[in-house]
């Protein structure tokens, strides 16, 4: 193998389908991730020791792709628990962690998989609650659920998915909140693709069956500490609830990992599966092949290959989901009480937000406001700002803490210190 690799971040289906079709055209890839092994957020694996819960048709579909991907191992090399911090302007990119280094590559393909949105509410910051998917890759990765009592909220499929991982290991949840009312729209749920309500029913009936409650069209409005565990107060559509939780599992959708991903002219950048548009594990899938495929088409000079339907079609039966799970989250953000944190980095509240007086500037939330300015760079809490700045729920809020710059994470002197010098297009 001679020659500059090809960086693929990010070892989920996005990430290691198009680090196959690359391979299968002779190019030499380096493919890096952050986890311990490959497998993303849907394949995310046990650690040694710990049982697998992965039902029989995810078990099918990793084990196909990792055939594929052993069957080019010749040209496909992995550096596990190491982390992409960012390009420069020179297309030198770095990398910290197990295999650290600052080189150029041949070209970068960005898979780095969605993040959870989670609406900040009074209590959301306290021990003990967590995002539903930080529950869940405890579930993935150790096969035992969280000991005691554990109580779901927010709006999404993902509850729904955790509440039945969580009843099929013997610990169903005290309940699942769900803002939306999704069983309330038979007509757009008629229309989403056959593998979708074959998933949702098998949910269903493990939830129903082991009798946790869903509430629909409720919202967990306040959490408090009670007696050494959690109170979980909610507003339902009969009035309000109580529940008694040891951990509160919260999930407001997905969205782009993409906080911290810059272009660069130097080279060919490529982002795909749910960093590019958060669309599913089949889209994410579709979508590694294809722009794969034409990367490898670009590099090595031939015909780039004919665009796929498969990721149209997961794009309409996502914005068919969006609709079915819909609900007024306005509402939910401008009754929150001003000592609400709104960023969990550095401790700020709405009280600090609404300081900064009407339509701050992004100079006034970063400075003054410290908005956006901790560990996460406003990963987190971007969104929020937006909106409540804006007043405004709508799905494209003005970006008011700026675009986002690298490192996508932050980085130590040690880490600095531990890559070796730039190599310029890097060679076996
Ligand atoms: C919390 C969560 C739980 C989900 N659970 C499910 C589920 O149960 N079922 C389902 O169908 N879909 C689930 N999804 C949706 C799912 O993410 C996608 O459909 C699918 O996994 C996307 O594949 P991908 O390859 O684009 O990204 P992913 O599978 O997420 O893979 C991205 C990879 O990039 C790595 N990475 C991220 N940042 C860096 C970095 N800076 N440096 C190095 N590596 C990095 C991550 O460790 C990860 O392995 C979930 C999403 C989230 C956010």
């Amino acid at each position: 193998m001679s020659g500059a690799r090809v960086l693929v971040v990010g070892a989920g289906l996005a990430g290691l389908a198009a680090a196959v079709e690359l391979a299968r055209a002779g190019i030499a890839v380096l493919v890096v991730d952050q986890a311990m092994r490959p497998g993303g957020a849907v394949h995310r694996q046990p650690l040694p020791g710990g049982r697998s819960l992965a039902s029989p048709a995810q078990a099918r579909r990793w084990r196909a792709l990792m055939s594929e991907v052993e069957a080019q191992r010749e040209r496909i090399e992995f550096a596990c628990e190491t982390r992409f911090g960012g390009i420069d302007h020179s297309g030198a990119v770095l990398l910290t962690g197990a295999a650290p280094a600052l080189f150029r590559p041949r070209a970068l393909v960005l898979a780095v998989g969605a993040r959870e949105a989670v609406q900040p509410r009074p209590g959301w910051t306290l021990p003990g609650v967590t995002t539903a998917g930080a529950l869940q890759t405890l579930l993935k990765t150790t096969g035992t659920p969280p000991q005691g009592r554990v109580l779901l909220a927010g709006s999404g499929p993902l509850l729904l998915a955790l509440g039945a991982e969580l009843v099929r290991t013997g610990r169903p949840p005290l309940a699942i909140i769900e803002a939306g009312q999704p069983f309330s729209h038979p007509a757009p749920s008629l229309r989403l693709p056959v593998s979708y309500m074959v998933e949702a029913a098998r949910h269903l009936a493990r939830l129903v069956a082991a009798r946790v409650p869903i509430l629909t069209g409720a919202h967990l409005r306040r959490i408090a500490p009670d007696a050494g565990a959690l109170m979980g107060e909610v507003d339902t559509r009969h009035g309000p609830r109580r529940f008694l939780a040891d951990h509160i599992g919260l999930h407001d959708g997905i969205r782009p990992n993409d906080a911290g991903l810059t272009d660069c002219a130097a080279l060919p950048v490529l982002r795909l599966g749910d960093c590019r548009e958060a669309l599913g594990a089949a889209a994410a899938l579709a979508d590694g092949r294809a722009r794969g495929r034409a990367l490898a088409a670009q590099l090595t000079g031939t015909t780039p290959p004919t665009a796929t339907s498969a990721l149209a079609r997961e794009a309409a039966a996502q914005a068919r989901l969006a609709r079915i799970y819909a609900h007024d989250g306005a509402a939910q953000l401008t009754d929150l009480p001003d000592d609400t944190v709104i960023c969990r980095c550095e401790a700020r509240t709405l009280a600090d937000l609404k300081a900064l007086g009407p339509a701050p500037s992004t100079r006034q939330l970063r400075l003054d406001g410290r908005f956006g300015m901790g560990a996460c760079q406003g990963r987190f809490c971007a969104e929020w700002v937006a909106r409540i700045v804006a007043s405004d729920f709508g799905d494209t809020p003005r970006p008011v803490l700026g675009q986002p710059r690298w490192p996508a994470r932050p980085i130590s002197v040690a880490d600095l210190l531990a890559a070796p010098n730039l190599t310029s297009g890097e060679t076996e």
